[in-house]
């Protein structure tokens, strides 16, 4: 069932408009957008639509295509609304928090992101549903600002401590671009990510290996990361360059956060030579950056789970320029570039692979990049 047929079902009239908001996949820059690194994602064409219409002040409804029932709250603070409606309440909590007289609403949602997966399917929802309540209420919330209202919602509300990344993709994404990121500033750059021409494409597979986030490893990776920026004396890892890494690294004693210090230096670097080489319309030239990040997610990050390793390979091994596990580990989706006409060969060879290896069957599809965050 559609968005707008959920709504018509759960709330017996018609609802004010659509909104939609994309999944995401990160090209390059992983775990680095809370080291206030850069990233490169683009948007899925994949995205959630929710149904929005009007409701009393105060009060707030919603349901999803992927739940039974449906959830009301009123004004609410971190924590009292749980599970999948959180995402929700918590753009509410979020936005008034910021100031905004938020409108009451109904809501239906439907997704083709799929959930837990690593494509963002949280972020395309918290974006829906903010640039559906921004919309009805007229609220002034300029574009450069919602990521990080979303954003609030799932690290505050939700209590899930993600980067401004996903949000920051599904609200700021342009068709036919990668969004190059500065996760200190902000700041973005549209950068023209246009495979057909080249005869190339993205294949993403889904290791269909459990993807999640709201956990230890996530925290500790955090956790990591902060407490070296501050033994090196910096505000941030981003703030350590390539030609610093050496001497960075001689002084921190940990091996396991040498490590960590290692990936996020060097995958900062990749992100920045990913761009240049885009801008200079290299396309191909970017495969083997997209290997290496996997090499240092793998090895140094040590985020990657069998199944993403083993799909990286066979890509490979079948001629894909590059591969690499893509969103915040543990299982989640790869992305492969590859010549177009290679892609059904390619996910034939991953599908053996993981037959062999007993895992669990992939999912696997090609991409464009999509639009941001819209009113239908
Ligand atoms: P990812 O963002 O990689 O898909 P997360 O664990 O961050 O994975 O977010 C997935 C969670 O977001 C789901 O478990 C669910 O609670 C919520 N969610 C996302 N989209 C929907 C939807 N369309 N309907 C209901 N809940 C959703
Ligand atoms: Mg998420």
């Amino acid at each position: 069932m559609n968005a707008r047929d959920a709504f018509r079902k759960e709330y017996g009239t018609e609802p004010s408009g659509l909104w939609a908001a994309p999944g995401r996949v990160n090209l390059i820059g992983e775990h680095t957008d809370y080291n206030d690194g850069f990233v490169l994602p683009f948007a899925l064409p994949q995205r959630t639509v929710a149904a929005v219409g009007p409701a009393p002040a105060g009060e707030w409804t919603v349901c999803s295509t992927f739940q039974d029932e449906a959830i009301s709250f009123g004004h609410t603070e971190p924590g009292e609304v749980t599970g999948w409606a959180a995402y929700v309440a918590g753009v509410v909590w979020a936005l008034r928090d910021a100031g905004h007289d938020v409108p009451g609403a109904r809501i239906a949602v439907d997704s083709d992101v799929p959930l837990g997966s690593g494509l963002s399917s949280s972020a395309a929802l918290e974006s829906s549903v903010l640039t559906a309540l921004i919309d009805l209420g007229g609220l002034d919330v300029p574009l450069e600002r919602r990521p990080a209202i979303a954003q609030r919602a799932e690290n505050v509300y939700v209590g899930a401590p993600t980067g401004i990344l996903d949000q920051s993709a599904s609200i700021r994404c342009r068709e036919g671009h990668a969004l190059f990121l500065d996760c200190r500033s902000y700041e973005v750059e549209q950068i023209p990510f246009d495979l057909a021409a080249e005869g190339l494409a993205i294949l993403v597979v889904n290791s269909n290996a459990p993807h999640q986030h709201v956990d230890g490893e996530y925290g500790a990776r955090r956790k990591s990361c902060e407490e070296a920026a501050r033994l090196l004396g910096v505000p941030a890892l981003r703030d350590v360059t390539g030609a610093e890494l050496d001497d960075a690294l001689a002084r921190l004693d940990d091996e396991v956060m040498r490590r960590r210090v290692r990936h996020i230096v060097t995958e900062d670097d990749r992100v920045l030579e990913t761009v240049r080489l885009l801008k200079a319309g290299q396309v191909r030239e970017i495969g083997p950056l997209l290997t290496a990040s996997h090499a240092s997610m793998r090895d140094d990050f040590e985020i990657t789970v069998p199944q993403v390793d083993l799909a990286v390979e066979t890509a490979l091994a079948e001629g894909a320029y590059g591969a690499r596990m893509t969103g915040g580990g543990f299982g989640g989706c790869v992305l492969t570039l590859l010549d177009a006409d290679k892609a059904d060969l390619v996910t034939a060879a991953v599908e053996q692979a993981y037959a062999e290896a007993g895992f669990t069957a992939p999912t696997a599809w090609t991409v464009t990049a999509g639009p941001g965050a819209t009113k239908l």
